[in-house]
């Protein structure tokens, strides 16, 4: 007849042979902590693609005023119904896009000709940018069609939004739209 091992048997040998032999495998190899052991864990969304994949972002840090943050760990969000905890390769290398030395931190300008890049402020970028909206929007807004009708449009201007827009920059994208009278809009929009 032949024998039968038994899984209990097994673990039953074994922790006898540990006992004979004298080893303390609790000793031998203590636990080790895990390095999200005391960390903040914050919930976002991966920024690379349509699919919208939610994450935990493990953050080490007290929150005093005198401490900087720093992002130990990014993992999928076990409680999404998108991704149920995975992420492709792309969303598992957040950290390194969140803690990134060469990350752009402040506005950059190439003037027309100019081959180098200059920062500028944000409050320069933004009245740049809100200057060449208003005058191209002052060109190009038509209040009344050729007929006559009221139309409040704007042709000259095109609005694109890309896959990392949440639904709260859609929103506010939408707004800004209606808001200029912006015909043209395509968007790559998730959730
Ligand atoms: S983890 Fe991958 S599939 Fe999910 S949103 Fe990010 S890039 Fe897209």
């Amino acid at each position: 007849m032949p024998y039968h091992l038994t899984r209990r048997m097994f673990l039953q040998a074994g922790g006898a042979l540990t006992t004979a032999c004298g080893l303390d495998l609790q000793a031998a190899t203590p636990p080790r902590e895990l390095k999200i052991s005391h960390t903040t864990q914050t919930r976002s969304v991966c920024p690379y693609c349509a699919v919208g994949c939610s994450v935990v972002i493990h953050t080490l840090g007290d929150k005093a005023r005198n401490v900087t943050p720093t992002v130990v760990h990014v993992e999928g969000d076990p409680d999404s119904p998108i991704n149920r905890g995975t992420l492709c390769s792309k969303g598992i290398s957040l950290k390194e896009f969140i803690v990134n030395d060469q990350r752009l931190t402040r506005p950059l300008y190439r003037a027309a000709g100019a081959t180098e890049w200059k920062p500028i402020s944000w409050d320069q970028a933004f009245e740049r940018m809100a200057r060449l909206i208003k005058e191209t929007r002052d060109r190009g807004f038509e209040a009344d069609d050729a007929e006559g009708r009221r139309v409040n449009r704007l042709a000259n201007v095109g609005l694109i939004g890309g896959c990392t827009d949440t639904n709260e920059i859609n929103f506010l994208l939408s707004k800004f739209r209606f808001g200029l009278g912006i015909l043209s809009y395509e968007n790559q929009a998730r959730l």
